[in-house]
């Protein structure tokens, strides 16, 4: 517990972000960190509630929030940092890019404004790094057993951690340049600079876990290949097949997905080299950005930075409620209406969206043919319906899919490998183990598009599922 009534002394103190009219323009990242002072107070928020459901219900990774942030309030941060690590490989990235289901779960937020967690966590692990107390955690013994780990996100290099702190040796293969997953291609710099994602790349580098990058399983590397050197390999590919628009005129060049954008932008800040005729820019441009979440967010942010002149943003469910609906209930995550920060740096957010044409002039878009729709139920199934006379234009200059992902990639390794699909079309596991009992596999491949808490602990579950599997076979 933080102080006795806390809760009633100290209200919220929300994270400062820069102001805008300077953050937009450059990449970097917006948070202002919250004051000692202000920490201590929000740490003394935490209130004996009985039961923490933010811990047990709220966070997937079941961070012992109630005891750190006791540990904070009395000013035992190395202690804070150890518990913290006890349960997250990497809280410095959710302490950034998490959601916080574990504030929706907190027990105040029943009538009152949630404790400030996921910065409070953010501020364990900074003051960790910059103490030194987080150092390298070699394994004592070795068990001479080989895994390879393929995909380097957030579920792949938990799962890498673990494995090699319990003594294997470890082997992760990227087919990208650089290790991160969407980490660092997808999540822009002005919420994740990417020398966060560096910084810890060394502890585990110096745990003994090795890296190979630009190594593209099933094409550059085959199954048998790995079958021969590894006792047993993680899948951890994430779910990089995107949702499309099959409407007229989807093949227009300057329609883009999300990532093929996001990603170009990602490389530069980073000083990667980029084909410079691939990279497009939405300077000066009027921008509509196809898909109402948070991919299509990172997209407004990282247009208006590029010099957008206009941003739409197109949603085809309706417009939330500001308050906790009925079916969210208290401590489940709430369908409300959220702003990002993106949001606020200046785009026009549209609901009850369709758009049913694109038309343009030679290879470029230049209209999208819209009309509003609205949902209803027939036969227990959502489907949208045409409003009449509610038909519009807008006009574009560039055009961004973020309507979300489908599951993983088959073509390659997953065919190769002929692995067992689930309903929704992700790798089927039975407690992390594939159709092929020397494959495993964890995160967005298992679960599709998901969350970096959820790509973690997968990591970490799949890790001790193939720990248990070497020791026994
Ligand atoms: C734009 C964007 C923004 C997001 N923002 C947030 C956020 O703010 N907060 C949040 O919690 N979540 C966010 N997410 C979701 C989150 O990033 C993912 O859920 C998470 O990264 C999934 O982790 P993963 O390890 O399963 O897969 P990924 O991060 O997708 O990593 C998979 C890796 O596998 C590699 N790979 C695939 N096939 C092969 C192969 N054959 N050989 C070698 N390597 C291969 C890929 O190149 C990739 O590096 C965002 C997602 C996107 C797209
Ligand atoms: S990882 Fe996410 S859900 Fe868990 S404590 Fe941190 S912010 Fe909350």
């Amino acid at each position: 517990m933080g102080q006795v009534k806390g809760f009633l002394k100290y209200k919220r103190q929300e994270v400062g972000h820069r102001p805008i009219e300077e953050r937009v323009h450059d990449f970097a990242e917006l948070d202002l960190p919250l004051t000692p002072e202000q920490i201590y107070q929000q740490s003394a928020r935490c209130m004996d509630c009985g039961i923490p459901f933010c811990h047990g219900t709220g966070c997937p990774l079941n961070n012992c929030i109630p005891e750190l942030n006791e540990l904070v309030y009395k000013g035992k941060w190395e202690q804070a940092c150890r518990l913290l690590h006890f349960t997250n490989n990497f809280p410095e990235i959710t302490g950034r890019v998490c959601p916080a289901p574990c504030e929706a779960a907190c027990t105040l937020s029943i009538n009152d404004e949630p404790v400030l967690i996921r910065h409070i966590e953010m501020q364990i692990v900074e003051r960790g790094f910059e103490q030194g107390w987080i150092k390298p955690i070699p394994a004592l013994h070795k068990t001479g057993k080989r895994v390879a780990v393929i995909g380097s996100g957030p579920a792949g290099l938990a799962a890498a951690q673990q494995l090699a702190r319990a003594g294997h040796d470890v082997v992760v293969f990227e087919k990208d340049e650089r290790v991160g997953g969407l980490l660092r291609y997808g999540i822009p710099d002005f919420k994740l600079e990417k020398r966060i994602i560096d910084r810890r790349l060394e502890q585990l580098k110096a745990e003994g876990v090795e890296f190979q990058t630009g190594v593209s399983v099933g094409e550059d590397i085959s199954t048998r290949y790995l079958q021969k050197m590894f006792d047993c390999v993680c899948l951890a590919m994430g779910a990089g097949q995107p949702r499309d628009l099959n409407i007229p005129g989807r093949g227009y060049e300057n329609i883009l997905a999300a990532m093929e954008y996001l990603s170009s932008q990602n490389k530069s800040c980073s000083g990667e080299a980029i084909d410079e005729y691939a990279f497009v820019t939405a300077k000066d441009k009027v921008v509509v950005v196809i898909g109402g979440g948070d991919t299509g967010s990172d997209c407004v942010g990282t247009a208006r930075r590029q010099g957008a002149k206009q941003i739409y943003q197109l949603e085809i469910l309706p417009k939330p409620p500001d308050t906790r609906p009925p079916d969210t209930p208290w401590p489940m995550w709430p369908r409300v209406m959220r702003t990002s920060s993106s949001h606020q740096e200046g785009c026009e957010r549209m609901w009850s969206v369709m758009t049913k044409k694109f038309s343009g002039v030679e290879i470029r878009v230049s209209r999208l043919e819209c009309c509003r729709v609205e949902w209803i139920n027939q036969s227990s199934r959502w489907k949208t319906k045409e409003l009449a006379g509610t038909d519009f234009v807008l006009v574009a200059d560039l055009v961004i899919l973020a309507l979300g992902f489908e599951h993983v990639v088959y073509d390659g390794l997953i065919k190769q490998l002929g692995l067992q699909l689930d309903e929704q079309g992700n790798v089927a596991v039975n407690n992390y183990q594939t159709s092929e009992p020397w494959v495993f596999a964890a995160g967005d491949t298992i679960d599709g598009a998901s969350l970096v808490v959820h790509a973690i602990n997968s990591g970490r579950e799949a890790a001790a599922a193939i720990n248990r599997w070497l020791i026994e076979s």
